[in-house]
């Protein structure tokens, strides 16, 4: 469902990708671990398309990414990639439910349905009009799980997504995230530090400068 042939990338003429290739297919959890430096971050914007590799090429669900342009591109990935960081990225002027809707403009649907159902399923039911700004930080990032699920995308790209959570959050949130990707069957592709949760993955990459250097 997301394919990655020989990416490379270079910031002000200093490559640090250099030919990585991988496929995460519905359903199954990719983790991606490796120093800090190694790429990881810029992996994942390449994936998602907040970025164009300097080579190589990136597929979503069968159609070339890279090269659509920008409208497009924020169109198709609306229902092929959902993306969470360690920072949550909520619109702080929107309520919770609203923040979960900004997919649905994109796309001229309405998700508020599914928005709701979401909600619930990462335990907030009731917190529909709350501002990001009232909430806790695990509960602002269950918020962020589920606006990338939204419009239901077939990989969920995800970069540290409990990196500023203490333990408990964390693993509150980890498990969030592999329960609902395994309910809507979505990939997932997920960098993280935390041994529990790579051990919990189908497969481990692990990356080291700018290389993919372990699988399995
Ligand atoms: P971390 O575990 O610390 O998040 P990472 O594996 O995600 O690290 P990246 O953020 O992908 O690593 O960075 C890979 C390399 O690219 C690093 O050497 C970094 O300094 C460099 N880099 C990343 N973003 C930029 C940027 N916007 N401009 C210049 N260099 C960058
Ligand atoms: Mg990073």
């Amino acid at each position: 469902a997301l394919q990655a042939t020989l990416l490379r990338h270079s910031y002000g003429g200093n490559e640090v990708l250099h030919g990585v290739s991988l496929a995460v297919q519905r359903g199954e959890v990719v983790a991606v671990t490796g120093p800090s430096g190694s790429g990881k971050s810029t992996l994942l914007h390449l994936l998602g398309g907040l970025d164009r590799p300097g080579s190589g090429e990136v597929y979503w669900g069968g159609t070339r990414a890279d090269t659509l342009d920008t409208q497009a591109r924020a169109r198709l990935r609306a229902t092929s990639v959902g993306l969470v960081f360690q920072h949550h990225y909520l619109l702080a002027d929107l309520n919770v439910l609203d923040n979960l809707r900004v997919p649905g403009l994109l796309l001229r649907q309405e998700l508020t349905e599914h928005a709701r159902e979401l909600l619930a399923a990462v335990g907030l039911s009731g917190r529909e009009k709350a501002m990001p700004g009232q909430l806790s930080g695990g509960e602002r990032q269950r918020v962020a799980l589920a606006r990338a699920l939204v419009a239901s995308p077939a990989i969920l790209l995800a970069d540290e997504p409990t990196g500023s959570l203490d333990t408990a959050n964390a693993q509150a949130v980890s498990t969030l995230m592999l329960e609902l990707a395994r309910q809507t069957g979505a990939g997932v592709l997920l960098v993280t530090h935390d041994e529990g949760v790579s051990r919990r993955a189908d497969r481990n990459l692990h990356l080291l400068d700018g290389e993919v250097v372990r699988e399995g």
